[in-house]
């Protein structure tokens, strides 16, 4: 039995194990998946034990991505974009580090039938999830405009790629004139996640969207936001995070692998086990 792995701190709320394990047993793979809690400034001894032990790879969440970047044997350029590895496959111990949360995202973009190529983006948050999403968008030919609280934080994620992505500030006054020129929106800030207490306090920049403008929130727990069902009850068509979670894992398991998997039967396997969890 080979052994998988996300590691976290916290890691009790990560819905990896469940959707891994989903996959793993409907393609019947010789896999086991945990959660391991590693504290932030154990990465590296995390890593060297993954090794030592033959782990066969790990996923990683907060606050790994990062960190992981200089520890890889081999990085995926889109990782090294994105400055960001949440897939780690360990062969023959030599780490090989990926990032499948902007894959994810394009994915599930494309079952919304989506194509950001050519189109404006407005991107809310500068965090982890930003910075996959904006890359992945960016990578695909969209304009995308990063907005956030912490404009510093927005002007790192464009130096990703300046030439497709510029920033914003925050405040409702930019966000509305942003969003009358957006034709696709994004949602990657904490900003109406379960467990917060914080959430927007004025959404009225989403009055300003074009008709027919997507609307699309990383978060996937609540399953909507109010955020999104404001967008949808506005007549935009809306997605919440579960198809970028999905993605994510079901790419991340290709790497741990080795090998292309129906991703029809994963994707299945995965959201019949998140809907058993409320998902
Ligand atoms: P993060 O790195 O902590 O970033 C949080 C972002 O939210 C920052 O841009 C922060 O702005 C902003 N923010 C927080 N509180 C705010 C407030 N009161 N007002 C305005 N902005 C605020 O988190 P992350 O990892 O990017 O995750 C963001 C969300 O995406 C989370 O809800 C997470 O669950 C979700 N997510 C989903 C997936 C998926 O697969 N669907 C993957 C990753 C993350 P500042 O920079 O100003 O602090």
């Amino acid at each position: 039995m080979k052994r998988l792995c996300v590691i976290g701190d916290p890691i009790g709320h990560s819905k990896s194990p469940l959707i891994q394990n989903a996959m793993i047993k409907a393609f019947g793979l010789d896999y086991e998946y945990t959660a391991v809690r590693v504290p932030g400034d154990q990465t590296a001894g995390w890593l060297a034990r993954a090794r030592a032990e033959g782990w066969a790879g790990f996923n990683a969440t907060m606050p790994h991505k990062e960190n992981l970047v200089p520890l890889m044997d081999e990085l995926d350029p889109l990782a090294a974009r994105c400055g960001a590895v949440n897939t780690v496959a360990l062969r023959e111990g030599r780490a090989f580090g990926y990032n499948t949360d902007a894959p994810g995202f394009l994915n599930a973009l494309a079952d919304l039938g989506v194509d950001p190529a050519g189109k404006a983006v407005l991107v809310l948050g500068s965090g982890g999830a930003a910075k996959a999403v904006s890359a992945a968008l960016a990578g695909a030919g969209a304009r995308v405009t990063v907005a956030n609280r912490t404009r510093s934080k927005a002007e790192a994620v464009c130096r990703m790629d300046p030439d497709h992505i510029r920033p914003a500030g925050f405040a409702t006054e930019e966000l509305c004139k942003l969003s009358e020129r957006a034709d696709l929106l994004v949602n990657c800030t904490s900003l109406g996640m379960a467990g917060t207490d914080h959430d927007y306090e004025d959404l009225s920049f989403l009055d300003r969207l074009p008709r027919g403008a997507a609307v699309c929130d990383a978060i996937y727990a609540p399953p909507e936001t109010t955020f999104l069902g404001r967008a949808r009850e506005l007549g935009h068509p809306t997605m919440n995070g579960l198809g970028m979670l999905v993605g994510q894992a079901i790419f991340a398991l290709e790497h741990f692998v080795g090998s292309s998997i129906d991703r029809e039967t994963a994707k299945k396997a995965a959201l019949e086990v998140l809907k058993e969890y409320g998902l």
